[in-house]
C-alpha cells in the first residue's frame, strides 16, 4: 500500500512522463490552481530533475474570475490581454511542454449572471485562439491532470465533512489515474496498448456513420470520409514524441461530420460548464446543427454555450468509452469533464481535432472543413453514454455492424 505522498508523487510523475512526456532539455509551462501548490511543486521539482532548463509557473485563482464576473463593467467583460497570449505563444511555438493542473468548484460561477460569464469566456477564447490552435493541432505536447480542491470534493461528497471529502476524492483520482499502484508507468503502457486495439478495430471498418440509441437518444452521426479514430495519445508536431493529453483517459474518439448529424441526443450526466451546471438536457440536430434544445437546469447557460459562435451548434468530437471503465464503475458523478467524460460515451459541441482526420495536421484547414471538420472557438464535452446505450456502425455500403451493446464493446 502506498501512502498519500507516494501517490501524489506518482501523479506528478504520470503528468510529466506520460502526460506531456517531458524530454531532457525541454522547458515546461505549468498552470494550475493556487489550492494545488502541493502538486504543482512536485511537478516542477521532477521537471528539473528530468532536465528541464526552466519551468514557467502560473497560479490561477478561481475566485478572482468570480469577482470579475460580478463586478467588472459590462463593456469590459470581453477584454483579455493580448500580451499574455503572446507570451504563451512564444513558449509553445518553440515547443515547451504545456501542462495544466485543473480542478475547480463546479458551482464557482453560479453566483454570477450566465451572460456575463459567457462574455468573459468569449473574450478569452477569441484572444487565445492561436494558442488553442496549437493545442488542437498537437504542435507541442500538452496534458491535463486534476487536483482535489476542497470545494470540488464537497460537491462530489456533499454528506461528508470537508477533510474526509477531500480524502475520498483523492482516492477516486488516484484510482482513475492509476497512480495508486507500485508501477504506474507500466500500468499506463498496458492501458494505452489496450485502447489502441479498440481504435484499430474501428479504423478497420471505415464507418460512414454511427447510430446511437438509448432512452431519449436516437442520433445518426455521419463521419467524414477522412475521419480517423484516436485513443490514448498523440505525437507532438514539434518533437515527434508520444504524449497523453488527458490523465486519466479511457476514450477512443473521432470527428463527426459537421453537416451530417441528425436526430436527438439526451445527456446522461449533468455538464459542469465554466462553474455552472447544466442538467437534464437534450439537443436535436438537423444537417449537423442544433435546431432545438431544452434543459431542466441551466438552460440559459446552455443557450449561451450554443451561441458562442456558429460552430458551437455543431459537433467536433464523438468518443466511445465502455460502461465498465474504472471511472464509470466508481459510480461517482465528478461534476468535472476530465473525469465524467472518461466515464461515459460523449460528444463535444464545437471545434474538432485535426488529429482525428487522416493527415489532419498536414492538410490545409479549408480541405478539412470541406471534409466535415467543425470550426469553433469552443469545445465542450457532454455525456450520453450509459448501460442502456446501443451503437451500430454503418458501413460504406449501408450495412450495420454492432459496435456497442448495453454500453460495452460488441467486438
Ligand atoms: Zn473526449
Ligand atoms: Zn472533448
Amino acid at each position: 500500500m502506498l501512502n498519500f505522498d507516494q501517490k501524489l508523487d506518482n501523479l506528478a510523475t504520470l503528468a510529466l512522463r506520460v502526460g506531456v512526456n517531458l524530454q531532457e532539455g525541454q522547458r515546461l509551462m505549468l498552470i494550475g490552481p493556487i489550492e494545488g501548490a502541493d502538486l504543482m511543486r512536485r511537478i516542477a521539482s521532477q521537471a528539473y530533475d528530468t532536465g528541464a532548463p526552466h519551468v514557467h509557473v502560473q497560479y490561477v485563482d478561481g475566485q478572482m474570475g468570480l469577482i470579475r464576473a460580478q463586478r467588472s463593467p459590462e463593456a469590459a467583460l470581453e477584454e483579455f490581454p493580448e500580451a499574455y497570449r503572446d507570451m504563451v505563444l512564444s513558449f509553445l511555438e518553440r515547443g515547451d511542454a504545456y501542462l495544466r493542473v485543473g480542478g475547480e468548484d463546479p458551482d464557482l460561477m453560479s453566483a454570477a449572471e450566465p451572460q456575463r460569464v459567457a462574455a468573459m469566456v468569449r473574450g478569452q477564447r477569441r484572444v487565445m485562439r492561436p494558442v488553442s490552435d496549437l493545442v488542437q493541432r498537437s504542435h507541442m505536447p500538452w496534458s491535463i491532470v486534476d487536483y482535489a480542491v476542497p470545494a470540488w470534493a464537497e460537491k462530489v461528497f456533499p454528506d461528508l465533512p470537508r477533510a474526509q471529502a477531500v480524502e475520498k476524492l483523492w482516492d477516486a483520482i488516484f484510482a482513475a489515474c492509476r497512480a495508486d499502484v507500485e508501477d504506474p508507468l507500466g500500468a499506463w503502457r498496458e492501458h494505452v496498448a489496450a485502447l489502441g486495439r479498440a481504435r484499430d478495430v474501428l479504423n478497420g471498418h471505415s464507418f460512414a456513420a454511427l447510430h446511437l440509441r438509448a432512452p431519449g437518444t436516437d442520433l445518426r452521426v455521419g463521419l467524414p470520409d477522412t475521419h480517423e479514430w484516436e485513443s490514448g495519445g498523440q505525437y507532438a508536431g514539434v518533437n515527434g514524441e508520444f504524449f497523453v493529453a488527458n490523465i486519466p483517459t479511457e476514450e477512443v474518439f473521432t470527428a463527426p461530420h459537421a453537416r451530417r448529424v441528425s436526430g436527438t441526443v439526451r445527456a446522461s450526466k449533468p455538464l459542469s460548464y465554466q462553474g455552472q451546471l447544466i442538467d437534464g438536457f437534450q439537443l436535436t440536430f438537423e444537417d449537423g446543427a442544433v435546431v432545438d434544445f431544452s434543459a431542466e437546469r441551466g438552460e440559459a447557460v446552455l443557450k449561451g454555450l450554443l451561441e458562442t459562435d456558429e460552430g458551437a451548434r455543431r459537433l467536433g468530437e464523438l468518443a466511445l468509452v465502455p460502461h465498465s471503465s474504472p471511472i464509470s464503475q466508481s459510480g461517482l458523478l465528478f461534476y468535472n469533464t476530465l473525469f465524467d467524460e472518461n466515464a461515459a460515451c460523449h460528444l463535444a459541441l464545437g471545434r474538432a481535432y485535426e488529429t482525428t482526420f487522416v493527415d489532419g495536421t498536414k492538410r490545409p484547414l479549408e480541405e478539412l472543413v470541406a471534409d466535415g471538420f467543425n470550426q469553433s472557438l469552443t469545445h465542450v464535452d457532454f455525456m450520453f453514454g450509459s448501460d442502456e446505450l446501443d451503437i451500430d456502425g454503418e458501413g460504406p455500403d449501408g450495412s450495420l455492424v454492432p459496435v456497442m451493446r448495453a454500453g460495452e464493446w460488441a467486438f
